[in-house]
């Protein structure tokens, strides 16, 4: 989240000014997971909430493992998800053994908690589905965020209790074969987000993305249905209570 820190009253008031509710800030190490519960007692435009975590990028530099500190709070009541974790082999920033084992160990400590994971993927999908079945992670669910598989993989996670995530990476040309999914899956087993701040939408690439974006998303998939971005919303809102209870 570091290029909105420094702007975070006018990027959550324009969030509001779209809509927006809530919103969930990931950690994605042990500093911005206690930073995103420290947002989450802060009196802003938007209420927060926080997932805690570390990224597979990140999971090299965890020698003795998760830190205590960072376990406990996952217990905390306004940390509503393990992650993000997951398998990122595309940029392989850790050791692909190391990335496994941490995320085993995040699967392990959300079933301890009771709280759904987020999962971050990057060409492991098969593996990441693999690992979530043989590891029992339906107990909990989850959703896989910015998703960028196979309408199989989206099949899979969906028969496992998760939620299939869109990022403003649906609205760039090239992903015709995320819009297929988006358009094909029923709207019960979709969420939206920004990842923000990375992945701006088209037409905004180069800028940081920013959670009133989430907008594009919502646009991009309710045309694809045919349906009013609100009756989605609604949907979609939903879902996100079912699975955060927000
Ligand atoms: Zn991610």
């Amino acid at each position: 989240m570091s290029p909105l820190k420094d702007h975070l009253d006018e990027v959550l008031a324009r969030a509001s000014g779209r809509g927006l509710k809530r919103l969930l800030v990931p950690g994605v190490d042990e500093a911005s997971s206690f930073e995103a519960l420290s947002l989450t007692r802060q009196v802003r435009a938007v209420k927060t909430f926080a997932a805690v975590g570390v990224h597979p990028h990140d999971v090299k530099d965890l020698k003795e493992g998760i830190p205590e500190e960072l376990l406990s709070l996952g217990e905390n009541e306004s940390v509503l998800a393990i992650g993000e974790t997951g398998l990122d082999y595309y940029r392989n920033l850790s050791p692909r053994d190391v990335q496994r084992e941490f995320f085993i160990k995040h699967i392990e400590w959300a079933k301890c908690v009771g709280k759904p994971l987020i999962c971050h993927v990057r060409d492991a999908y098969d593996e990441v589905l693999e690992i979530l079945k043989v590891e029992g992670a339906s107990e909990v669910g989850g959703v896989l965020h910015c998703f960028q598989g196979e309408m199989e993989h989206a099949k899979k996670a969906i028969d496992m209790g998760f939620y299939i995530s869109f990022a403003c990476t649906i609205t760039y040309r090239k992903n015709e074969n995320l819009r297929r999914i988006a358009a094909s899956i029923q709207p019960e087993n979709i969420l939206c987000e920004t990842d923000s701040p990375y992945l701006s939408p088209e037409g905004l690439r180069g800028k940081p993305n920013e959670p009133a974006n989430v907008g594009y998303v919502y646009e991009t998939i309710a045309t694809l249905r045919g349906i009013e971005v609100e009756e989605l919303a609604e949907v979609v809102f939903d879902n996100s209570m079912r699975l955060l209870g927000w």
